[in-house]
């Protein structure tokens, strides 16, 4: 893509009504625009990143479940059915404007938080016998919180984005095997995200309605507003919440030899065994004849967030670094030829072509612009890989590639550069 096409412009300042670090840099690089506090509006390279992000647990959640795409709007029926219209404490209404409006229709609706209200009548419909057991479904989805504080940018947003995911069973046996199954399956994504080495399963409360704990993944970060108490030599954190004395004879666990740091959950999985199936009186029909309510478990990731949190990780005093995995573009390229019409400037446009037709996802800064303006917009949107390509480079031998994070450049030759990228394509 050509940087002129991006539409959006890099800033200097910090916008004045933003304090966390992720959502000024974002503002600044053009990724995100803010639209009220906790809510964001996903700019080209920001949706890029979210999109990335994205696929990366669409790619995973396949292996175990399978996508829908339920609604943001829910009738208050659904929450009176399972007795959390009073009780949600983010849940939020919504209905018409205006008296015009309010002539065509006058119906109010929830702006769904959360879905175990909504997939389990679904599941009901569908999920009848033990031979429809076990089943999953997930999604990812723009949901809707009432969030007491919001000013941690991408962290913690009044509109943000989830995958969840909702497993039904025949039984807490077969619940809890898959539940299982899931913990190794979210630490692929987060690798996969390049948060692997500071995530870790952390045992959390399980809520008021299953004895047992639910686990969050937690990734290890400054500002994160979690406390865990983090095992390494066993791989496994507690959050704060869990620890005290019964959790620790009931575990087994010694909480004062662990290492206190904080954390910003980016997953969470409960078992919910049987609250919603009981509350909705969903029964399947089991082999003997019996009626009984299938065990359910949720699953949630934050993708919003998780954008917010690689940002707060990574970044550096010149900007934002990305992961190569969740990068808006593998490569920079950009042009200092100072005629349009030069060999530098054809020579440019030429790599840009080739790269692109063979897969590579170039932003090509084109503009009119000085190198050192350039350069600082390079460093501020973070692309692992800067290709420049100038009078200069060209005289020595091809292009001039240099990574974010590190301070020497290199020279290679055009033929050497599309070698490597290709090969990386492949
Ligand atoms: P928190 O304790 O941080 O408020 P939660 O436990 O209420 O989160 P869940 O209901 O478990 O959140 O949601 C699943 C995932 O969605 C969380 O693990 C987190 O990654 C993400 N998430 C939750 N709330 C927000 C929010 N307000 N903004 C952005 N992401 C969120
Ligand atoms: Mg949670």
């Amino acid at each position: 893509m050509r940087q002129s096409q991006l539409y959006t412009k890099t800033r200097k300042e910090a916008p004045a009504d933003e304090v966390s670090k992720n959502a000024i840099l974002l503002t600044r690089a053009g990724f995100i625009h803010k639209e009220m506090a906790g809510v964001y509006t996903f700019l080209p390279l920001g949706l890029r990143v979210l999109k990335k992000i994205e696929d990366i647990v669409r790619h995973h959640m396949d292996t175990v479940g399978t996508e829908v795409l339920m609604t943001s709007l829910s009738p208050e029926e659904k929450w009176k059915n399972t007795k959390r219209l009073d009780t949600v404490d983010v849940l939020m209404r919504t209905g018409p404007a205006n008296e015009v409006s309010k002539q065509k229709s006058s119906n109010s609706y929830i702006l769904n938080p959360t879905h175990e209200d909504m997939i389990t009548p679904i599941a009901s419909e569908y999920l009848q016998s033990y031979k429809d057991l076990p089943a999953a479904f997930y999604q990812i989805q723009t949901k809707f919180r009432n969030e007491a504080r919001a000013k941690s940018g991408l962290l913690r947003g009044r509109e943000f984005r989830m995958k969840d995911l909702y497993s039904f069973h025949r039984d807490q046996d077969d619940l809890m095997r898959y539940y299982e199954s899931i913990k190794p399956v979210y630490m692929n994504v987060y690798r996969d995200l390049g948060l692997g080495n500071d995530t870790f399963i952390t045992v959390a409360s399980g809520g008021d309605f299953t004895p047992n704990f639910s686990h969050e993944f937690q990734t290890i970060v400054d500002v994160g507003e979690d406390m865990i108490y983090l095992d390494r030599k066993n791989n496994i954190a507690y959050n704060k919440e869990v620890v005290n004395d019964e959790n620790a004879k009931k575990l087994g666990v010694d909480f004062s030899t662990m290492e206190q740091v904080s954390a910003c959950e980016v997953g969470n999985i409960f078992p919910l065994d049987t609250k919603y199936t009981e509350v909705l009186n969903y029964t399947y029909t089991d082999q003997d004849g019996s009626k009984k309510f299938p065990f359910m478990g949720c699953y949630g990731i934050g993708p919003s967030r998780i954008m917010g949190v690689i940002t707060e990780k990574f970044a550096d005093e010149k900007g934002l670094v990305w992961p190569a995995s969740v990068s808006p573009f593998s490569l920079h390229l950009i042009s200092l030829a100072k005629e349009k019409e030069s060999d530098t400037a054809k020579k440019a446009e030429d790599i840009y072509a080739k790269l692109t037709s063979a897969g590579v996802e170039v932003l090509f800064d084109d503009r009119n612009e000085s190198a050192g303006a350039k350069f600082a917009d390079s460093d501020l949107i973070g692309i692992p890989m800067r290709v420049v390509v100038s009078d200069k480079s060209i005289l020595a031998g091809g292009v001039e590639i240099k990574e974010r994070t590190k301070d020497g450049s290199e020279i290679v030759s055009i033929e050497e550069l599309f070698a490597t990228y290709k090969k990386n394509c492949e």
